[in-house]
């Protein structure tokens, strides 16, 4: 495939700084300012350049190298842009600027900000170097966007979206000989899955055998069930289930997926700990290997490339997808048939309202800017029949201020508890995502403070896995650590002998191995010693639990209760495996399997 500029693969985010260099070339240390040996062509003279410009969330602090006379060097020094979106999106072009010494770039849409920043900071630098204003602003714009240059193409298999659910439909489906392209809207892969924290429960895992904890398949669809309400559609739960232990296998032994050894996460209304954690606890090191592996397999994968329609023959079989590149409309023809895995509906407030008016604007969402629900729309207008689509599920420990989840906080399966503005303890901490955050949006305040001590941080070390997250709560006045309880309350003006006591309390109560009060569930820990943490949360829209309805091979079922000939679905997308409510670990488990499955059966 031809393109005006070279596609850069995508580069998935660090989360950190970020530090690129020009091949060949080595990045100088002299500052601005001090004197260089000055080898000047475009008017840049060798030296290393700060600048600092306004992000979405906060200032971009960045330093340019420049090495004979070309950009050496662009690092990002700080920032706290959106985690799996604006931090991938300076990367891409910091990438794209680097390789092509030029900064006329394009701003990457869905991250017009961070974009923004990365580009105009480069210029602020290279301005320091002496740039002249004609190789800051002219010459042929550079793009990080996939341009495509035919109008149609022709696949066995089309996968429309290119989060966990699609790249492992995509990777199965091309392990299995199929030709395959994956369309994806935005600029970069990953979806929810990429912000997610990755964990994945698998009964009967390596991890959980090392950690001699006794689980089963039966156990794993029982704690599914009750948490979904019994409304769950069975035959679903069951092949998720039974397919886990072989998903997580593949994940390690084909896509060679790294999973942390000793952690094993036991996450709300899950009976033992069964889920296993990759490294770094994000969903970015799933994404990034099966990107690799498909890229491996020879899928094509053609970023900022949204499809609109399903395109379907005369009897009523999906023979193709029409999507948009760049303003033009391309016809991608299937020869077997097409994986819709576009995700939940969580930050579309129209869709939203549509099916719950409950989950208005007030709520916030965790989920990324475009799970918009285009695969259910697209599905539903050629007769796909949508399943449990009023169960939208809130997580109940969010940034109160981004919506954004907070994985600092996951410091709640490790023991931390909830206090409210009274300084009171109010619900069972390990219940259910629904009940939790029903609970906290119950508090006068509409949010709660999470607390815990030195016993439950060294547990899972939450703010030093999650330092840059656990940095920007306390740079945003959302977390406080202090040495004493008194200091917590302070900080966030609640009453100090009604938040001291309660923690008293809780610490009594819990000295027999249970919660008399509030009957919490897993394993419980004292707070009594320093330092202590708190942090402001509250709950956003987080995963939709209706869609599309499937059989248990992963085809669509019409409004009329038949297969929809070649069109299947899988992950957030579809309805029916959560039921009401999703438990913990449980939507990758289901978007490796089904993903697998729906291209197990469209390539057999
Ligand atoms: P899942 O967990 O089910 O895999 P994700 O949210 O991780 O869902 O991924 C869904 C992906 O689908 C995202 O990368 C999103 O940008 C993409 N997507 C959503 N709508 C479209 C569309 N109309 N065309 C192409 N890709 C889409």
């Amino acid at each position: 495939m031809k393109t005006k500029n070279k596609i850069l693969s995508v580069i998935l985010a660090t989360f950190m700084m970020f530090n690129l260099v020009a091949c060949g070339q080595n990045g100088t240390s002299e500052t601005a300012g001090s004197k260089s040996d000055a080898v000047e062509t475009a008017g840049l003279k060798n030296g290393t350049y700060t600048a600092s410009q306004q992000g979405h969330n906060g200032p971009v602090n960045l330093e340019v190298s420049v090495n004979e006379g070309k950009i050496s060097n662009i690092t990002v020094i700080s920032h706290s842009e959106t985690p799996g979106l604006g931090d991938s999106a300076m990367e891409k072009l910091s990438a794209l600027m680097l390789e092509n010494n030029s900064v006329n770039a394009d701003v990457i849409a869905g991250a017009t900000f961070s974009s923004n920043a990365i580009i105009n900071g480069v210029k602020e630098a290279l301005t320091k170097a002496g740039a002249s204003e004609e190789f800051l602003n002219s010459g042929e714009k550079i793009s990080a966007v996939t341009k495509l240059d035919k109008s149609e193409y022709s696949y066995d298999v089309i996968v429309i979206g290119a989060g966990g659910a699609g790249l492992s439909a995509a990777v199965e489906a091309a392990q299995n000989g199929a030709s395959v392209v994956v369309l994806e809207k935005t600029s970069q892969t990953g979806g929810n899955t990429l912000v997610s924290g990755g964990g994945i429960n698998i009964p009967g895992s390596d991890v959980q055998i090392a950690n001699g904890i006794e689980d089963s398949v039966e156990k794993f669809i029982e704690d599914t069930l009750k948490g979904g309400d019994n409304i769950n559609d069975k035959e679903l739960v069951g092949v998720v289930a039974n397919n886990a232990l072989d998903a997580y296998n593949w994940l390690v032994n084909d896509i060679h997926v790294e999973f942390m050894q000793d952690r094993i996460q036991q996450f709300g209304g899950h009976s033992v700990p069964r889920a296993v954690i990759p490294v770094g606890n994000k969903g970015t090191e799933m994404i990034k290997k099966l990107e690799t592996k498909s890229k491996e397999l020879g899928v094509d994968l053609y970023t900022n490339t949204t499809a609109t329609q399903l395109i379907v023959d005369e009897n009523s079989a999906v023979v193709g997808v029409y999507a948009e590149n760049d303003g033009n409309k391309i016809k991608f023809n299937s020869n077997k048939g097409v994986i819709i895995a576009t995700g939940g509906f969580g930050a579309n407030i129209e869709m939203r309202v549509k099916y719950n008016p409950a989950y208005n604007e007030d709520y916030k969402t965790t989920c990324v800017p475009a799970s918009t629900g285009d695969g259910i729309i697209m599905a539903e207008d050629i007769g796909a029949q949508l399943v449990d689509m009023e169960y939208i599920q809130v997580y109940p420990t969010c940034n109160t201020q981004t919506g954004i989840i907070s994985y600092v906080a996951n410091s709640r399966f490790d023991g931390a508890i909830l206090i409210n503005g009274d300084g009171k303890r109010f619900i069972d901490e390990m219940g259910r995502r629904d009940i939790i955050s029903n609970a906290i949006t119950s508090q006068e305040e509409k949010f709660a403070y999470l607390v815990w001590g030195q016993e439950i941080e060294t547990v899972g070390n939450m703010t030093k896995v999650h330092e840059k997250e656990y940095k920007e709560f306390v740079n945003s006045d959302l977390l406080h650590k202090a040495e004493t309880l008194e200091e917590l309350a302070e900080f966030f003006n609640i009453d100090k002998d009604s938040f001291v006591n309660s923690i008293n309390e809780y610490n009594n109560d819990i000295a027999d191995g249970s919660d008399d009060a509030l009957k919490r569930g897993g394993t419980l820990r004292t707070i009594s010693q320093g330092p202590f943490y708190i942090q402001k949360v509250a709950p956003s829209t987080h995963h939709t639990m209706g869609g599309i309805k499937i059989n248990v091979q992963g085809q669509v079922i019409s409004t009329e209760g038949n297969i929809i000939p070649n069109l299947y679905a899988a992950g957030e997308v579809t309805g029916g495996i959560h039921g009401t409510n999703r438990l913990g670990g449980n939507a990758i488990t289901d978007i490796v399997v089904m993903g697998r499955i729906a291209a197990q059966n469209l390539t057999k």
